[in-house]
């Protein structure tokens, strides 16, 4: 029982309910509790299944019961690639294979062609350069992503095959926009190019669509902490023959990362120790990947970025944020950039969001910096956490001051009832 006050003109006034009252508290102060939703685009949630694999006692690399594990967690890595080529693989983050693929392909002066997406493409680059390869660049607006007519011309001018590779960003995690790699293979047969197909697959594999064999993909650069739900501090490459043939002739100088070395080695990979316990997550990975499907893994990133995508779109009323990236063909699936108004902060807004309500945004990078904050939507995730983290950071905008029009969420839940009805 309540009382409810009519008012005598029949105006809609507000019960007359006594709340109880809100304790005073300042949300700087509160202590965290429950998890921490987690969404930045890398690394990335580790299931619960993968966090009790690598907490492994240390054993000895070349046991035969280890050696199962290992050529079973390396025979996955193959599958997910879609690759029956050789795969090298090195402790180090995603930028220790980047420079792998480097100096075992190269010699001091080859050039490059590196199809700029943003960040990431522009990093590669760099590091190349500090291999004292030359860098010719296919400039690319980074909302709108590269021009594949212009890739054409460009390999079609090269009549003397001075361009030895393509360094390509299948997702560029920064921008949130994808590259489609069967165009960049299309581009190189149209001109019978006999450039190496470089891709950085970091932040794709294992959540977006990759082929690396069917698509002539040379090298295919992978790390562990994105779509492989894995801690940090391992990454791979595939190699083709052709990517092999190249490293005979390579003399840029190398040793941990050589190829050569690896081959001697029982496990084709590691000079050194290997680092078993990522092996026995890497094996659970593999496993989670496989049961679930390729392709409901990639079908299941599909919906839960669509429907961040449709609750930014209802954001941007009312002067809001935006999608950074403005070409839809080219959304990716597993990260979404999004721009913030003129004159608002994105990192403010991620300090409200971690500090009061323990969410974690990625931050913009580069030149980005402040002026974008991304949802990563990859790896270990499901609706109900993609709804948690666009409702908060609605709340957050709120908190902070920024400009939306509010209701975002129910786009993004309205998008998975119907996907899920269908
Ligand atoms: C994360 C990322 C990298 C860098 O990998 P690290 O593991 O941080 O060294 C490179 N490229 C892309 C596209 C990435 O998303």
């Amino acid at each position: 029982m309540f009382d409810r006050a009519i008012q005598p003109s029949g105006a809609c006034a507000p019960p007359a309910i006594a709340l109880k009252k809100e304790p005073t508290m300042s949300a700087a102060t509160r202590i965290p509790r429950g998890r921490q939703f987690f969404a930045n685009p890398g690394p990335t949630n580790i299931p619960d299944s993968i966090l009790k694999a690598v907490a492994h006692v240390s054993v000895d690399f070349n046991d035969p019961a280890f050696l199962k594990v290992y050529d079973d967690a390396v025979a996955g890595v193959k599958r997910i690639l879609r690759t029956q080529h050789d795969v090298f693989l090195y402790t180090g983050s995603g930028h220790a294979a980047w420079e792998a693929a480097l100096v075992n392909l190269f010699s001091a002066g080859d050039e490059l062609l590196v199809i700029e997406t943003g960040y990431f493409s522009e990093s590669w680059a760099k590091m190349a350069q500090d291999f004292g390869l030359k860098i010719r660049t296919l400039a690319a607006d980074w909302r709108r992503g590269a021009d594949f007519a212009a890739l054409r011309a460009m390999l079609a001018a090269d009549t003397g095959h001075a361009i030895k590779a393509i360094c390509a960003v299948q997702n560029e995690t920064a921008t949130g926009m994808e590259l489609p790699l069967p165009e960049v293979r299309a581009a190189l047969q149209a001109t019978n190019h006999p450039a190496l197909l470089l891709v950085d697959t970091i932040s794709s594999l294992g959540s977006m669509e990759f082929r690396m064999d069917d698509w002539g993909v040379d090298v295919a650069v992978g790390g562990s902490q994105k779509g492989l739900m894995l801690p940090t501090g391992m990454s791979f490459t595939g190699a083709s023959p052709k990517a092999l043939a190249a490293h005979a002739a390579s003399t840029l100088p190398k040793s941990y990362l050589n190829w050569t070395h690896m081959l001697t080695r029982r496990h084709k990979s590691f000079i050194g120790t290997v680092p078993t316990s990522l092996f026995y997550g890497l094996q659970e990975s593999v496993r989670l990947l496989e049961e679930e499907g390729l392709d409901q893994v990639f079908a299941r990133h599909a919906r839960l970025a669509e429907a961040v995508r449709r609750c930014v779109r209802h954001w941007s009323g009312n002067n809001g944020p935006q999608l950074f990236c403005l070409s839809p063909d080219r959304y990716s699936n597993s990260v979404t950039a999004v721009m913030m108004p003129e004159g608002h902060d994105g990192d403010a807004l991620r300090r409200i969001a971690l500090q009061v309500f323990n969410v974690s945004l990625g931050g913009g990078l580069g030149p980005l910096g402040g002026k974008v904050f991304r949802i990563g939507h990859l790896g270990d995730l499901n609706e109900p956490m993609i709804l948690g983290t666009l409702a908060t950071v609605e709340a957050a905008m709120r908190v902070a001051g920024v400009p939306h029009a509010p209701g975002g969420v129910n786009a993004a839940v309205e998008y998975l009832a119907d996907a899920a009805r269908s």
